[in-house]
């Protein structure tokens, strides 16, 4: 079976550059390539109308140039955009635009459905059915630039379906295109990648990046976080707290804590005491999430009185936290509800 062919958008101009001296093309047709591929909307190489006709040809025989297209678009009464975005086998992820004030953030999916298994988020209830290309993320951005026109975007979280980390390989190639000046042109301080907390890639990206970094913890005792989210039997709190004490973050950043708030589950007077003794040990700023109920979930959100009880807790004791209003929940695009169909 002939190899798969690589996503044209999953290239950098360094090896668009081989591919143009491989194939006997001049080498400024690689910045050409790349300004097609990422300074515009997206565009099928047939468009490419500056480019020889060998060139495009050559380009559609050596690489998957499908273009990601949006199947759906839906829109929230708080201004929140969902849309789909479908892939070139009809699987289809979630990206989500959230307005606020000055920014628009977009919020990513790093593959198409998730094996991490939190007890608490829509997505796990469809499994992993496979990663993401980095050429499909960036697609995904692109569209979504688009989408926002004439506004532009001003932050990048990848908090959409998937684990990013779980992915690493393919996110970093897509941070690379994302943040290349020949690319997208993005400040790596705009992008945050959110995880559960694979500790290896954990540090490898504090170390290949300057990117920000979200951890989801949602329990600070591991009885509680084994049940919650099963990664913490792979990496108990010892172990990722330890990490994140060492990670190689900039003096001036923090590392963002996001804590679901799940109604009499780890909201307790000591799920504060617990969590504080944690964040004593790091530099953060926790971000508290009511919880986003889903069909087939029986938890229920903390009540509004005592998430802001919660957050005062944890302020009286010098640790910065904030709320997260919960946006686009009449589309099922909040936190923790995307969960396409993907087949
Ligand atoms: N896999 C990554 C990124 C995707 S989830 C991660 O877990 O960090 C993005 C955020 O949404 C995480 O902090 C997660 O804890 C939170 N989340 C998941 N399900 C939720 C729900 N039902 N309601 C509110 N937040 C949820």
């Amino acid at each position: 079976m002939p190899a798969a062919k690589q996503n044209v958008r999953s290239l950098t101009l360094d090896h668009i550059k081989d591919w143009t001296a491989a194939r006997g093309f001049e080498e400024y047709r690689a910045s050409q390539i790349a300004g097609w591929l990422y300074n515009r909307p997206l565009t099928d190489i047939a468009e490419m109308h500056n480019l020889p006709a060998d060139v495009r040809g050559a380009l559609e025989e050596d690489f998957d140039a499908h273009s990601a297209k949006i199947s759906t678009l839906s829109t929230s009464e708080d201004g929140t955009r969902k849309f789909l975005t479908e892939l070139a086998d009809s699987k289809v992820v979630e990206s989500v635009l959230i307005p606020r004030e000055e920014r628009i953030t977009l919020c990513i999916s790093s593959q198409v459905g998730c094996a991490m298994d939190c007890d608490f988020c829509a997505t796990a209830t469809l499994g992993l059915a496979r990663n993401l290309e980095a050429g499909e993320i960036v697609s995904q951005v692109m569209l979504a630039r688009d989408v926002a026109q004439p506004e532009p975007l001003t932050n990048y979280v990848f908090m959409g379906m998937g684990e990013p980390l779980a992915n690493y390989d393919r996110l970093m190639r897509s941070i690379d295109i994302m943040t290349a000046r020949w690319g997208l042109g993005i400040s790596p301080r705009r992008i945050t990648v959110s995880t559960v907390g694979l500790v290896p890639q954990m540090k490898r990206l504090a170390r290949e990046t300057s990117v920000n970094i979200a951890l989801s913890l949602s329990a600070a005792r591991d009885d509680l976080r084994d049940r919650l989210m099963p990664i913490n039997k792979k990496y108990p709190l010892a172990e990722l707290i330890g990490a994140c004490e060492l990670l190689e973050i900039p003096k001036r950043k923090r590392i963002t804590i996001e804590y679901v708030m799940l109604d009499g589950v780890n909201d307790t007077a000591r799920d504060v005491e617990d969590l504080v003794g944690l964040c004593r040990r790091l530099r953060v700023k926790v971000n508290l999430i009511p919880f986003n109920s889903f069909p087939g979930s029986d938890f229920r959100s903390t009540p509004w009185d005592r998430i802001e009880e919660f957050q005062e807790a944890l302020l009286s004791h010098n640790i910065h936290a904030t709320v997260r209003k919960s946006r686009g929940q009449d589309i099922q695009a909040a936190c923790g509800q995307l969960a396409a169909a993907s087949t």
